[in-house]
């Protein structure tokens, strides 16, 4: 595989300048925190922007009737890389929370959902031998992804 340097903050900034348009429409106000000393890391780019839009556009949609918060979060410490990107809506119920990345799993409208998203973002966090975890409760969901510096 062709693994290039990653700058994470410029995947995200970027992914959210394509996802303004749908922000603002959701009444959506963006908070983001990006660590501007983070190192970059070895991957695939363009599977890494796939993962920002997944989780931004899932954090979007749940913030579709009421509008909400979204941050997003760049960190590091001796050995992680870490980003969170959590949202103000309904949060994720236990009964779906088993099924999340599973494939076609979605609790969208015909149409709206492919059930996809997370089933190919908990894939490329695999492949860049990442981790993906999710805390959720009413009013809150957070997806933290954790890459380890090399
Ligand atoms: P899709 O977005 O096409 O439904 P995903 O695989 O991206 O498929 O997500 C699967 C399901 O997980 C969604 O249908 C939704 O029920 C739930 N989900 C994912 N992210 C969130 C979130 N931030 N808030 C609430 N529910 C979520
Ligand atoms: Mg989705």
């Amino acid at each position: 595989l062709d693994r290039q340097p990653v700058d994470i903050n410029a995947g995200i900034q970027s992914t959210l300048t394509l996802m303004a348009h749908k922000c603002r429409k959701n009444r959506v106000t963006v908070d983001a925190k990006l660590d501007e000393n983070l190192p970059p890391i070895q991957g695939l780019p363009g599977e890494l922007n796939q993962v920002w839009t997944n989780l931004i556009d899932n954090a979007l949609d749940a913030m579709e009737i009421n509008g909400g918060y979204l941050r997003i979060q760049t960190q590091q410490d001796d050995h992680l890389i870490k980003v969170s990107v959590s949202d103000t809506g309904p949060g994720i119920p236990e009964d779906v929370m088993k099924h999340i990345y599973e494939p076609f799993y979605t609790t969208k409208p015909q149409g709206k959902g492919t059930g996809l998203g997370l089933d190919i973002t908990r894939k490329i966090i695999e492949r860049h031998h990442a981790q993906i975890r999710v805390e959720s409760q009413p009013g809150n969901t957070t997806f933290r992804i954790t890459f380890t510096k090399e």
